[in-house]
């Protein structure tokens, strides 16, 4: 069975083949476009999307060594995600395979972060717990089987990538800032600056309260000092990192003890910080867990988890129908 799966959710264009969960190809155009505005613009994304998929699509073809022909279903991210973004990548899959005559599946985007720990060995065992840590999402997922999730823990306002991003901004360095903020952090005394942890009830998550407490931190410095932020701007970036894992981890660890699992997963593009995996291993020896770590590239966005996920779909014959339409809010 060989199935070509199409990312198109937020700002990559990607497309991966996988034949009998066996990753065959995954290739990433990632949209720069949008560096000069800060942040994602929604059109600008839908338009380089229409300009990229074509491209995209054949070369991932050609790197499996697949032609179209050889395709038994076409599989696409549905949401969550940017509407025009997602109409996309949902309207090239049906297309396609309604032109191949070949069955469609639609994949959840934050299902397909989880099955990423499935393209690679070693993978997670059921059940495991996994921390979802990306640009829009903060989640601690209960999985109890490929396509069985439970969402125990979330955040309330902010994704955690969005306060690492936000902290960068304040910052004055560019966008994407996060893999900046990490890169700073490893020069700094994670200790320099106590910034509050927020409290929040359970498993869930608040991070909007620390991008407060972080602006207020440098307005005030910055009275007195107005080279305060580029003469610590190593000390800054490590405490901020310090202070937000910390608040994953304990909610982590909290889970662990609440549902006595001890496989432990984390995904997404949040999982690329080195001061993150760093903490995570160290309170996985001492807790006794095993934790899962994906590669780089299967953390941030990517068609092969698409395809991962696609996989798991095609056995158990969840297939969509042609007037399926995109979720740009979309619940497990
Ligand atoms: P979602 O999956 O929730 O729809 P997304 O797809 O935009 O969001 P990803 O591409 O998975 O998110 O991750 C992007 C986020 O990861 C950005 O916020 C970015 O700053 C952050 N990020 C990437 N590398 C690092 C790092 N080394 N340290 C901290 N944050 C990082
Ligand atoms: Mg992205
Ligand atoms: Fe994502």
């Amino acid at each position: 069975t060989t199935i070509l799966a199409i990312e198109s959710s937020c700002d990559e264009t990607s497309a991966a083949v996988i034949s009998n969960g066996q990753l065959r190809s995954n290739i990433v155009a990632t949209q720069v476009i949008h560096q000069k505005y800060g942040g994602v613009v929604p059109e600008l994304a839908s338009r380089a999307h229409q300009q990229h998929i074509l491209p995209v699509v054949e070369k991932a073809l050609e790197d499996a060594k697949v032609s179209k022909k050889d395709l038994n279903a076409i599989a696409f991210t549905r949401g969550p995600g940017l509407l025009g973004a997602l109409l996309v990548g949902a309207s090239f899959a049906k297309a396609l395979a309604l032109g191949l005559k070949v069955p469609l599946i639609e994949v959840h985007h934050m299902q397909a972060h989880v099955l990423a720990h499935f393209i690679e060995e070693p993978c997670p065992a059921f059940p495991f717990l996994c921390l979802t840590v990306s640009g829009g999402h903060t989640q601690i997922v209960l999985v109890r089987d490929a396509l069985d999730m439970e969402i125990i823990g979330e955040t309330q306002d902010d994704a955690v990538g969005e306060a690492f991003d936000k902290t960068a901004k304040l910052l004055n360095l560019p966008y994407p800032g996060g893999p900046l903020v990490d890169k700073y952090a490893q020069q700094g005394n994670p200790l320099a600056f106590p910034f509050p942890l927020s409290e929040m009830p359970g498993l869930n998550f608040s991070f909007s309260g620390i991008k407060t407490s972080i602006l207020y931190f440098l307005q005030d410095k910055s009275k007195s000092n107005p080279q305060f932020v580029e003469e610590n701007l190593a000390d800054i970036c490590a405490s901020v990192q310090h202070t937000l894992v910390k608040m994953l981890l304990q909610k982590l660890r909290k889970a662990a003890k609440q549902t006595g699992v001890s496989e432990i997963a984390i995904a997404g593009g949040v999982s690329a910080n080195s001061g993150l995996r760093k903490a995570l291993l160290e309170m996985g020896e001492k807790e006794h867990w095993n934790v899962y770590i994906p590669r780089f590239e299967y953390c941030t966005d990517n068609a092969a988890m698409i395809a991962m996920a696609a996989h798991f779909k095609y056995i158990k014959g969840e297939f969509s129908e042609q007037t399926i339409s995109p979720m740009p809010r979309m619940a497990f």
